[in-house]
Order: C-alpha cells, then structure tokens, then sequence
C-alpha cells in the first residue's frame, strides 16, 4: 500500500513515499530553490537489493508545477512510482487549519476553497501547501488525497486557554485566538509515549516539547491538547531558532515610535532575527553548544535562556495539568542535545522531575526512558515522525469513507 507525503513550502517540497503495509520509508525526498536558475533535488529510493540509493539532479525548476513533474519523473526513474495508480492516496501537510478543520480532511473542490479562505491567518505558509494540493490533484486526478493540518491537534484547546484578553470582536470577526502548530508532531510522540509506556492514551497526562528550529510545547490531558505555547501565528511561546517567541507586545510600539523601525522590518526581526541567532548570532544548537564549551559569553546565555523559558512553561503546564505522567522531548534539540534536556530539568525533582544522567548521555535513534527510577515523572525522549503521522492519518481518513 504505497502513500505518498508532500510537505510543499514557498521554494522547495518535501515527499515521502511509504509502504503503509509494514510502514517503511520506499523514497524520500527534497527540491530546493523552487523558481532560481539551479533548483536542485536530492531524492533517496531502495533499489532491488532492498539499500537506499541516491539520485540527484540540478537543474532550473520554474515552479511547483514544473517540480511536481520532476518528482514524478525521478519516482518513476528510480522504480518507486511507476504509475500513479500505483498510490493508495496522497497527504498534504497544511500548516493552517483554522477552526475550520479539527480532523484530516479529503480534499475536494469546497476543502481547497476553505484553505484558500485561511490564507490571511497563514499568509507564508498556505499557499504554497495550496499549490501542492493543486498540481497534485492535476496530475493524479483519480488518487484520493487528503489534507493533514499543523493546527487540529489543538482545536480540543478551550477558549480560556486559546482566547486572547482582547475586545471579543477580534476573535468573533477576525478570527483572532490561539492556534498551537507542530501538531502532527505532538499527536505522533504522544501516541510513541502510549505505546512506550504501554497505557491508553486517553488515560495520560503528557507535556510534550518540540524542540528543532521552531519550538513549541503542548499540555496534553488524557490524550487531548489543553494548552500549547505557540498562539495565532508560530511567533509565541519558546525562544526558537530564530524567532523570539513571548515577549512584552509594547516592544514592537516602542521599536516603531522609538527606533524607527517599519511594521514589515519588526514582522521580519521577531521572526528571522531574534530567538537563538538574536541573543549569539548563530541559530543551529549544535553550533551553540560548542561555543559555550570554549566559554563564549552570549552562546552561554542563550542556552540558558533557552532552558529557563522552556522550565517556567513545564511548571506552567504541570500546574494546567494537575498530574502529569511524562515529559517528552522531541525534535533536533529535544532528540539529541542531552544537555539542553537536563538543564531544563534542573530542580524539578519537587515535581517529580528528575533526570538520570547516565541514561540521559546514551545517544539513542530508538525511544528513550531518561529519568531517575522511582520518579513518579516519565522522561522519555521520542523521535518525532510527521511525515508517517501525516501517512496514517491520511490512510485512516481513507478507510474511514466519504
Ligand atoms: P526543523 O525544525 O528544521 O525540522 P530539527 O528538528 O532538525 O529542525 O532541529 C534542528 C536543531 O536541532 C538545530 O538547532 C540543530 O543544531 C539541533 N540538533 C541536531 N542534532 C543535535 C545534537 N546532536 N546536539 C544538539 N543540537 C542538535
């Protein structure tokens, strides 16, 4: 049963193809630069003997059009795809779901329509995912596809944790409220935890962080999100790679009467200048931590600011939560950076929270039980997979009917 994945973004689209009968990866790919004179895709298939080969092509792809045609022509080439018949169905990551969608939903006519009429809430990221959904629809015409939001995992937050204290008509009429993002993510490690812990998911309370270049952490009660720290736009919340993440909303007025900055250069500064490459200079953690291992001041601060704001959200959500099973850290940072994880967990074991460091130092790729025996707390480290979220939601919403 082969399931097609496509992450379509401004300049590149990301694809996976698994076979759903067993859930393996058969190819994988990236096109990047969408629309400069050396577009390049860098595509991963297994060949006959069952290893991952790589082709890569560099040439001009105009647009999404044109570099849906070269996919399709590399998943032929390689023997993936031979035919589109071949696919049992196709899942498209869609950043924004407003309150429109809560579930994966098949796409028609009427769903584009609705996506399309969500684009002012996600304006970078709609419609490129729009342009995906449409070339596909184009060129396999007979292939059920189904659209996978970021934001649904999050519709079950209610409205004392997603409204914003603002005049009730900017949400009734503009939709202004909280969203929450990363949800495929934060469904796909809460059920990883289910099955690691070998409990139901409707009956575990969770704290699950996201940490790669975006960064969001999500309060889930009984399998269900309650609260999640990014809002209307994937600005909120943690201190990311290069976005701020809360801050004191005055700061923008002051940047503008004060200092002279224009409202596209302060959208511009919160989003690609600020959060991690802001306070050092550079964004990648990997980078960051070394620094801070030779004593450079600023990569210091960073990781501890870092920590800090993802701590005084544990406590937060601990406290929305009431009791809570595990903590889960996903994600580039989450997955790997042992320090990051220990820091953030330094003087919680008040509350149960209480990393081992000998377990914490294993470097894993497989699911990860890292707190102190005894502690009441789990801490598991999870290796986040949205695309094969996104594959399974897409195949139950099939088998579930019209
Ligand atoms: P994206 O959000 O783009 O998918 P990732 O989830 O891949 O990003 O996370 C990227 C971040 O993970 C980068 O800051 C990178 O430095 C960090 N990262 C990856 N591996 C490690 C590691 N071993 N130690 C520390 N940070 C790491």
């Amino acid at each position: 049963m082969k399931v097609l994945v496509i992450n379509s973004g401004s300049s590149s689209i990301k694809y996976q193809l698994f076979d759903m009968t067993d859930k393996t990866v058969l190819a994988a790919g990236l096109l990047e630069r969408i629309g400069e004179s050396a577009s390049r895709l860098t595509h991963h298939s297994r060949n006959e003997q069952g290893e991952m080969a790589k082709i890569v092509k560099t040439q001009a792809v105009a647009n999404h059009q044109a570099g849906f045609q070269l996919i399709g022509a590399v998943l032929n080439e390689s023997g993936a795809v031979r035919d589109s018949g071949e696919l049992y169905c196709i899942g498209h990551r869609v950043v924004h779901g407003g309150e429109k969608f809560r579930e994966p939903t098949l796409i028609n006519r009427e769903v584009i329509e609705t996506i399309r009429q969500l684009i002012p809430l996600a304006p970078l990221h709609n419609p490129p995912n729009l342009l995906g959904i449409e070339v596909a629809l184009a060129a396999a015409p007979q292939v059920p596809q189904v659209a996978v939001f970021d934001t649904a995992f999050h519709q079950s937050i209610r409205p004392w944790a997603f409204r914003y204290a603002l005049p009730q008509n900017l949400y009734e009429d503009h939709q202004v409220r909280r969203y929450g993002f990363h949800g495929t993510s934060h469904c796909y490690v809460a059920k990883q935890a289910a099955r690691h812990l070998n409990r139901p998911l409707d009956s575990l309370n969770l704290i699950t962080l996201h940490l790669g270049n975006g960064a969001s952490v999500t309060a889930i009660e009984n399998g269900r999100s309650i609260d999640t720290s990014m809002g209307m736009t994937p600005l909120e919340g943690l201190i990311m790679g290069t976005r701020s993440g809360d801050i004191d909303p005055a700061i923008i007025f002051y940047l503008g009467s004060q200092v002279g900055y224009a409202l596209d250069e302060v959208e511009s500064l919160l989003n690609k200048q600020s959060g991690l490459k802001g306070i050092c200079g550079v964004n990648d953690m990997r980078e960051i931590g070394q620094r801070a291992d030779k004593e450079d001041k600023a990569a210091k601060l960073a990781i501890e600011m870092y920590c800090y704001r993802i701590k005084k959200y544990i406590g937060a959500y601990y406290a929305a939560l009431g009791r809570v099973d595990a903590l889960v850290f996903t994600g580039g940072i989450g997955e790997n950076a042992a320090a990051i994880r220990s820091r953030c967990c330094e003087g919680l074991s008040r509350l149960s929270i209480e990393i081992d460091e000998d377990e914490n130092n294993i470097q894993s790729k497989a699911i990860h039980e890292i707190q102190r025996v005894k502690m009441a707390v789990k801490i598991l480290a999870i290796p986040t997979n949205e695309e094969l979220e996104i594959a399974e939601q897409t195949v139950e919403r099939i088998k579930a009917g019209s």
